[in-house]
């Protein structure tokens, strides 16, 4: 790495913002999709948007490619980086600058993690919505890039709809202010834009999310079964009842026994070949309601028993099951691919059993923990990345778990995002028109590409578009 490089972003970051040793620079090598990795020779910290913003600077006079990151708990390579690029983490920018109970709304550093901002508004009887399993780890600057869903999605939507504000450094190192709160711009939507472009618009560094007052009344039902068909139905059954509870989440059997044996116990019952969470929030008669019409569909659906939380720490030790779940899968094997597809919840069952077959058809073991209620599967194979030949098929079952789901009317990815994992897909879900609009978005953002490039946009059928408009300066960079 080019030693006068290295002293001016020193002068700027210091020497607690600035990594370039072997050993340093391992831990970004890859995010939570280990299969992929790259070690950078360079990780840049900035404390802040002004840093950050002298540091993109030198960087883009230099025309090093830099790859956006948070906490690296991405599962699609997001924040992988490649052999020529620097990593630019947001982890130290944790201010808390504004929590507005008035307003309600919190104005944060990007690398602020997830699960602080309820705590930090806790006391105002706030809270933030977007939940992913990961918030524990995973920063708001990330969510912003991936527009990260969670467990409550299905009631309160995805990470945009909550996002008010944003500052934001371009490429080159201008900070673009777009953080006084919108809740409906009258402008151009920048920040709507700017949610799940994936780090290849600029770097998220202080992010205003709205928050919503605590519900009155929450209530949580685990229903259990005897199959993973009877779960995924009535889950189907409640959407197309026009009902809206919080949270519809499945456990199938091998889930169930993994968390069960692990630190995350939940008293799931081991038999059982599927559990359903049941989460539904408001005042007592809209829980009540719902609740009651959830009750006739479970029986209906022929459910065999099901057990309410009586109070917030048998509430707590339910959720703590569904979201420990992927670390406990730890104890099938060393290794996760934790596949993300969406289709419509008409089709929950036959994706489910589509999915299962093709994993039985290669051999995988494969266990399912998903947002049914939004559709969002994630079929999870469990394997060994140092078995060459099982890696293989892991990968095989992907792709066809994704052909599978499109050809069900489904998408590619229901939160994780595209990254690396899905890249080539992009082309098999969106015409060529669409995306070459997509690449002018981008082109328009950052000419030269050098933000996160070869994520998200197949470049290589962009380029067969051939009608153009990709700057030839780019094509070096496109691999
Ligand atoms: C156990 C586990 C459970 C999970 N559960 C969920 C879930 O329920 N729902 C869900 O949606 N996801 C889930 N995920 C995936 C992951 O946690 C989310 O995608 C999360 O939003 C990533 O945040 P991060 O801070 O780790 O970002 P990273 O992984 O570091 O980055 C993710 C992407 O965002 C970009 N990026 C990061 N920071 C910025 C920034 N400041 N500005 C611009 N771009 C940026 C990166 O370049 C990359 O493309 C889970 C992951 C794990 C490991």
């Amino acid at each position: 790495m080019d030693r006068s490089l290295l002293r001016a972003l020193y002068e700027v970051v210091g020497e607690a913002g600035l990594i370039s040793d072997f050993a340093g620079c391992l831990p970004y090598e890859c995010d939570a999709l280990a299969i992929i990795s790259q070690r950078p020779e360079l990780v840049v910290l900035p404390a802040d948007t002004e840093e950050a913003a002298r540091a993109m600077a030198i960087l883009h006079a230099a025309h090093i490619p830099v790859v956006p990151r948070g906490a690296g708990t991405g599962l699609a390579g997001g924040a992988t980086p490649r052999a020529d690029a620097a990593v630019l983490s947001v982890a130290r920018m944790k201010q808390v600058f504004e929590i507005n109970a008035a307003d309600r709304c919190a104005r944060l550093g990007a690398g602020v993690v997830n699960a602080h901002i309820t705590e930090a508004c806790n006391h105002h009887r706030l809270f933030y919505a977007p939940d992913p399993s990961s918030q524990r780890a995973c920063t708001i600057g990330g969510n912003v890039g991936t527009n990260a869903g969670g467990p409550h999605g299905l009631r309160y939507g995805s990470t945009t709809r909550h996002i008010l504000g944003l500052v934001v450094v371009a490429p080159n190192g201008e900070i673009i202010d777009l953080s006084h709160p919108q809740p409906d711009p009258t402008d151009l939507d920048l920040v709507g834009l700017f949610t799940g472009s994936e780090g290849m618009f600029g770097v998220a560094t202080e992010v205003t999310v709205s928050l919503l007052p605590q519900p009155a009344v929450t209530e949580t039902l685990l229903a259990i079964f005897s199959s993973l068909d009877h779960a995924c139905d009535t889950v189907s059954a409640i959407i197309a009842a026009h009902l809206e509870p919080a949270a519809l989440e499945i456990l199938d059997a091998l889930t169930i026994r993994a968390v069960e044996d692990s630190v995350y116990a939940a008293g799931y019952p081991r038999a059982a070949q599927a559990v359903l969470l049941v989460e539904a929030e408001g005042s007592e008669f809209e829980v009540d309601t719902t609740m009651s019409a959830i009750s006739s569909l479970l029986t209906e659906h022929r459910c065999i028993e099901t057990r309410r939380a009586r109070d917030e720490s048998e509430r707590t030790r339910l959720w703590a099951g569904r979201k420990g779940a992927f670390g406990a899968m730890g104890r099938i094997a060393p290794d996760l691919f934790v596949a993300d597809v969406v289709v419509p919840r008409t089709r929950l069952r036959e994706m489910v059993r589509r999915a299962t077959d093709i994993c039985q058809e290669l051999g995988l073991r494969m266990a399912n923990v998903f947002h049914a209620g939004d559709g969002n599967l994630h079929p999870n194979i469990c394997f060994d990345r140092r078995d060459a030949e099982e890696l293989g098929r892991v990968l095989q079952a992907g792709e066809q778990i994704m052909a599978a789901c499109l050809a069900m009317g489904g998408s590619l990815s229901g939160e994780h995002g595209i990254g690396l994992e899905k890249q080539a897909n992009m082309a098999n879900q969106f015409e060529a028109a669409d995306l070459s609009v997509m690449e002018r978005v981008r082109g328009a953002l950052d000419p030269e590409r050098l933000l996160n490039p070869g994520k998200l946009l197949p470049n290589r059928s962009c380029l067969e578009l051939g009608d153009g408009w990709l700057p030839p300066t780019t094509t070096g960079a496109l691999r």
